[in-house]
């Protein structure tokens, strides 16, 4: 697993990682102001603020159906909202074409399956698309190449999608969407079928882009994971924003209790300081 270089190259990158103070005084890449998402009568989103800036690993907790993927969709351009508005990089999501929003953002998305038979560089060479006919194209094989690596899929190269384990599948979508090499990555639950080490892998090259400049919105489930590699959390539950901060601030073991619907205690880590989440057994 190696630290990725910056698609964006918008901060300067030192040995320990942009300041995070730094980060904080940035430009949001991605913001959103009272959003409000309504299907079918249905509220799915209701007046959401939510902004992720560059050099951070903003992760989006909730339980099921709180309205994450609803967000990282409205987030992304990919869903209109019903109402509030959501700038890129400081314009709003509608001015931007979809070429140019291709080449600013990367969405993993929760439901990634590739039904045709596809072999594994085809698909990950596919992130490459938003940027055919410019310069960047000199970039695709070692960006491919890297992206293979990096998501451990490079022995699985010739082989169809549709052939591989859940798990395999995952990495390979999660391949393509590094491949893109855009400043910003949504990712909806990247781990949910990963094993233990290629979960930790997911959030290292996470936390590796952000460090490098890049902005990164992150679904979670695992809320040790959210914990130990977040810098922020928003919390949503029915369609609003419950809480949102650092890790610390979020992760209280009453409000996560009340939300979820199950007693937790929330501990810090004995070496690392961080919340550790333990469900009351
Ligand atoms: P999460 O990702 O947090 O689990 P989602 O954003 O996928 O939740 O969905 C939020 C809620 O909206 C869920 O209760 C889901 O059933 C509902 N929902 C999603 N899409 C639709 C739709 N097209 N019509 C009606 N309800 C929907
Ligand atoms: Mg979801």
């Amino acid at each position: 697993m190696t630290a990725q270089a910056s698609a964006s190259g918008a901060l300067p990158v030192t040995d320990a990682g942009p300041d995070p103070a730094l980060a904080s005084t940035l430009a949001p890449a991605l913001a959103a102001q009272g959003v409000g998402v309504v299907i079918d009568g249905a509220t799915l989103l209701d007046g959401v603020d939510f902004d992720a800036r560059p050099g951070e690993v903003h992760a989006l907790i909730g339980p099921n159906g709180a309205g994450k993927s609803t967000l990282l969709g409205v987030l992304a351009g990919d869903r209109p909202a019903a109402s509030g508005s959501v700038q890129v990089e400081g314009r709003p999501i509608g001015s931007w074409r979809l070429r140019e929003l291709a080449r600013t953002r990367a969405v993993l998305l929760q439901q990634h399956d590739v039904f045709f038979p596809f072999t594994v560089g085809e698909v990950v060479a596919m992130g490459r698309a938003p940027w055919r006919g410019t310069s960047a194209e000199d970039d695709d094989e070692r960006l491919i190449a890297a992206a293979l690596v990096q998501t451990d899929v490079a022995h699985l190269l010739g082989r169809t999608v549709p052939s591989l384990s859940g798990g395999e599948r995952a990495r390979v979508a999660l391949a393509r969407v590094l491949a893109q090499a855009a400043p910003t990555l949504l990712l909806d639950e990247p781990t949910a079928a990963l094993d233990l080490r290629h979960q930790e892998d997911v959030l290292r090259i996470a936390r590796a882009r952000s460090r490098s400049g890049d902005t990164v919105v992150v679904v979670l489930h695992d809320l040790n994971l959210a914990a130990a590699y977040a810098d922020r959390i928003t919390l949503l539950a029915g369609g609003r924003v419950v809480a949102s901060g650092s890790p610390d601030a979020v992760l209280t073991g009453e409000r996560i209790s009340e939300v979820y619907g199950q007693p937790v205690e929330v501990i810090p880590h004995p070496r690392t300081g961080a919340p550790l989440i333990l469900p009351l057994r």
